[in-house]
């Protein structure tokens, strides 16, 4: 099969259309083209009058070669790539298990992975199964009551199941790993499209499927669950030679565990296991994070700006943002995590904190459109003293949010006007803003740094200049965002275990090692395959 990028189409042209677009461009008779699949489509909105569909399309021609020999060095005409995966290793008869901390896509994958290679993990979650841990969600959103093992950061799925479940990520690929994540994902229940849908997405509903289905997969091949058994304690063992080795794992109830081959998977709200992991030694390093608010405006203004006259076409969908700005005191405020057609949702794990971030449902229907409006910070400039002093500034202004928000886990809002006159908000205008259990008028000021409040207030009329209405007066800002991604870093080695601990295996995005669902599932698979290699005598490379 050959691969044929970058074929452009109007937008709302008939299916015909693309294998004549096909024909046309290889200039081959229409009988020489036996089949035809799309393997990637995106939309191309830079000119709004004229938006295109762009295509990467498999064919199967009569005459590969002679039409490869023909399109020498057109890079635009070209083998196909072999994206499938393959297996690194096979667990020996009777080899050990190992074990993965956390069920989110990063110890979903690890999980799966070694699953399917015979290991039979275990796999540790402190929170609960999925299905219960969504009426705990609930239980915040709609009542006000946390519970802190059960929530939009804790339990089966991970912190991207109450989500978007945006599936694109910037990372190197060069293995098509990501391609194997979609495939599962497609396996499990997600819309086979996010194979070719240069932006695809899944909301939430179909996530926690998805997560139901994986877990029966990975017991069918042998791999074991626990729910609400959360890693308190780690062994380690001092060799002779001095190097330390991971023995064993204790869990809150006490029970202990034997485990030399351990994927910590824990995402980056684990801030009493990062603790623990600190004060038993193990090498962490404090790493760049974000801090800010949520920004929502009605998804209709964002549709126009982005898609002018085509806004509301059916091939089009929701439109999304990105947006960046470099400030004058040093800082750069960008978008984050851009939810369209969705709501802005309560991520609090600890009680007498309030978070925000963003979901929405794969229709993307909702009313507004919400994307995290934040600063980047670093541990030089912003949290210089110690490997956890970014959990301790996150923590600070999230307890200001929760006073600010009147301490019954409503956050603190105000409008785009009034926050950057610095005056606290007194009455909601245009846009009503989604976040429950709801919104507390005050200045977001008092729940941020001064230097984020300045970035913000430069970085918000030069993005109205790129979207028409992105400053307007009613826009709705809800804080605090603070989990942007993890504060920290577990450093690990070539062989993708921690610099000073071997047998720990520091994964996904708690670890630093990730941010996003793709990211962190194809982390858990390189992670899965490093141990794989380990557990059968083999070097893993990263
Ligand atoms: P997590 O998903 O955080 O999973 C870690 C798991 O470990 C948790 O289930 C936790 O309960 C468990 N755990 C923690 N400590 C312990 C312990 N001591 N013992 C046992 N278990 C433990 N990303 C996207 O790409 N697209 C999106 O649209 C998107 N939207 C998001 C919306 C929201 C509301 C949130 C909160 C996040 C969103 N993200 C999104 C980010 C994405 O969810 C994360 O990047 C991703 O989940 C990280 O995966 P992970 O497996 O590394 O960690």
């Amino acid at each position: 099969m050959l691969r044929l990028t970058e074929l452009k189409l109007p937008l709302g042209h008939p299916p015909e259309a693309l294998p004549a677009a096909i024909v046309a461009r290889l200039d081959i008779a229409p009988d020489a083209l036996l089949s035809h699949r799309v393997a990637r489509r995106a939309n191309d909105a830079r000119r709004r009058s004229s938006i295109l569909m762009v295509y990467s399309v498999d064919v199967e021609l009569a005459d590969e070669a002679a039409t490869l020999a023909r399109f020498a060095g057109d890079h635009h005409v070209q083998p196909t790539p072999d994206t499938g995966y393959r297996f690194v290793a096979r667990a020996q008869e009777g080899a050990p298990r190992p074990v993965v901390i956390g069920a989110g896509p990063c110890g979903l994958f690890a999980g799966l992975i070694l699953a399917q290679m015979g290991f039979r993990p275990i796999i540790l979650e402190r929170g609960k199964v999925v299905r219960e841990r969504t009426k705990d969600t609930w239980g915040l959103w709609r009542r006000g009551e946390l519970n802190p093992e059960s929530n939009v950061q804790f339990g089966e799925g991970g912190a991207g199941t109450f989500s978007d479940g945006k599936l694109y990520s910037q990372i190197k690929d060069p293995r098509h790993l990501g391609r194997k994540v979609l495939t599962e994902f497609v396996k499990a229940g997600a819309p086979a499209e996010i194979l070719t849908e240069a932006h695809p997405h899944i909301g939430t509903f179909r996530l926690v499927t998805m997560v139901e289905s994986m877990r029966e997969t990975i017991q069918e091949l042998g791999g074991e669950y626990r729910f609400e058994q959360r890693v308190e304690d780690v062994e380690i063992e001092m060799a002779p030679d001095g190097i330390r080795h991971l023995r064993g794992l204790t869990l809150h109830s006490g029970e202990q565990i034997d485990a030399d081959h351990v994927v910590l998977a824990v995402g980056h709200s684990a801030r009493d296991t990062f603790r623990m992991l600190h004060d038993r030694g193990v090498h962490i390093e404090a790493k760049p994070f974000s801090l800010g608010v949520r920004i929502e405006h009605p998804q209709s203004w964002i549709d126009r700006a982005r898609f002018g006259p085509c806004a509301g076409h059916p091939d089009l969908g929701a439109a999304a943002y990105s947006l960046s700005h470099h400030c004058s005191n040093g800082r750069t405020v960008y978008s984050f995590c851009m939810c369209p057609g969705g709501r802005v949702v309560a991520a609090a794990s600890e009680p007498g904190r309030v978070v925000t971030n963003g979901m929405s449902q794969y229709s993307r229907a909702e009313f507004n459109a919400n994307s995290g409006l934040v600063v980047g910070i670093t541990p030089e400039r912003d949290y210089p003293d110690h490997p956890l002093a970014g959990i301790e500034l996150q923590r600070r202004w999230e307890e200001r949010a929760f006073v600010a928000g009147g301490s019954d886990y409503s956050a603190p809002g105000q409008r785009l006007e009034d926050f950057l006159a610095g005056r606290p908000s007194t009455a909601l205008g245009e846009v009503t803003p989604s976040y429950k259990p709801g919104v507390t008028l005050t200045d977001l000021a008092r729940c941020l740094p001064e230097f984020v409040v300045a970035a913000m207030r430069e970085a918000l009329p030069a993005f109205g200049r790129q979207i028409p209405n992105y400053d307007h007066p009613d826009a709705m800002l809800t804080g605090v965002e603070t989990r942007t991604s993890s504060p920290l870093r577990i450093t690990r080695g070539r062989d993708f275990q921690s610099l000073n601990t071997l047998g720990l295996y520091p994964a996904g995005e708690g670890a630093g090692y990730a941010g996003g669902i793709l990211s962190a599932a194809v982390d858990g698979i390189r992670v899965a395959e490093a141990v794989a290699l380990a557990m059968t005598g083999q070097q893993a490379t990263p």
